[in-house]
């Protein structure tokens, strides 16, 4: 049986890479905080259901909230890593990128004593311009990114030949890439943020099918802000970012359970066993 991952990066509703040009990192401290709440609305829902899921923590984040973290791992779930600031990779130099990243592993140990060993790249920003940063995750002792689509149809991410299963990408290091569905010469992204609240249900559904008849997990990623309708709006968000941003919240959460209730779900640890149980890993537990 197929288990599919189902991952959550844990961010402000302000801080998505839409907003950048907008909302300046210098007053992150003086907007409105609604990441708590929100993270704790998906909590309860994953406990209701019985699931676990994989949180990429912005570093940021776990530093301001560090009970948010403990309460996430101390519920059973697996703490990831997504980076301190949320910047772009390809728009940061190796050594800037590095240091981001061991920031963010520093806060979130801090808060609740695990060592993240997966990374989720700021709108999946890992492409051909920043394959370098593969090594440098490696060197860290990551043992799983999943930052790529392996999709050309979008201008900020996507790695259009990249392939669509797990692969390793440096020593240890495997690429667990966002699900796309084949359509005619088209990679086209699927079972995650955007494309989850904007498809039809059925859409998402029967890519999630076709996945697993093939073998694969789907790669199912939201945030705590898809499950707020409420959330303020920012103001000067270009229509294309306003729209990938507010379209159909309210329905995030029916159709996770909806989603949940009708395929098997885990970590990405657990739907990735075949790769991630690693001699390392074995030797170390
Ligand atoms: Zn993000």
């Amino acid at each position: 049986m197929v288990i599919n991952s189902l991952s959550i990066d844990v961010e402000e509703h302000f801080q998505v890479s839409g907003f950048e040009g907008v909302v300046d990192r210098e007053t992150w401290d003086s907007q409105p905080s609604r990441v708590v709440d929100n993270t704790h609305r998906i909590l309860r829902l994953l406990d209701e259901a019985s699931v676990k899921a994989t949180f990429f923590v912005l570093g940021w984040v776990a530093e301001r909230e560090p009970a948010l973290v403990r309460d996430i791992s101390d519920a059973g779930h697996e703490i990831a890593s997504h980076g301190y600031w949320h910047r772009l990779v390809y728009s940061q130099t190796p050594d800037e990128f590095r240091e981001d990243v061991v920031r963010s592993i520093d806060v979130i140990e801090r808060a609740c004593g695990q060592r993240p060993t997966g990374y989720r790249a700021p709108s999946f920003s890992i492409t051909e311009q920043s394959r370098w940063a593969w090594p440098i995750l490696a060197e860290l002792d990551m043992q799983f990114d999943s930052s790529v689509y392996p999709t050309n149809l979008r201008d900020r991410y996507g790695m259009g030949d990249a392939n669509t299963r797990p692969h390793e990408v440096a020593e240890n290091l495997w690429e667990i890439p966002m699900s796309v569905m084949r359509v005619a010469r088209w990679n086209v992204p699927v079972a995650g943020g955007g494309y989850f609240r904007l498809y039809p249900f059925w859409i998402t559904r029967s890519a999630v099918r076709r996945l697993n008849a093939d073998g694969m997990p789907a790669n199912v990623y939201l945030h705590p802000w898809e499950f707020d309708p409420d959330q303020p709006r920012v103001s000067g968000v270009g229509r294309g970012a306003a729209f990938r941003h507010y379209v159909n919240l309210g329905r995030t959460e029916s159709r996770l359970r909806r989603m949940l209730a009708e395929f098997p779900f885990g970590t990405m640890r657990r739907a990735y066993a075949d790769v991630l149980s690693s001699p390392r890993q074995a030797a170390a537990s």
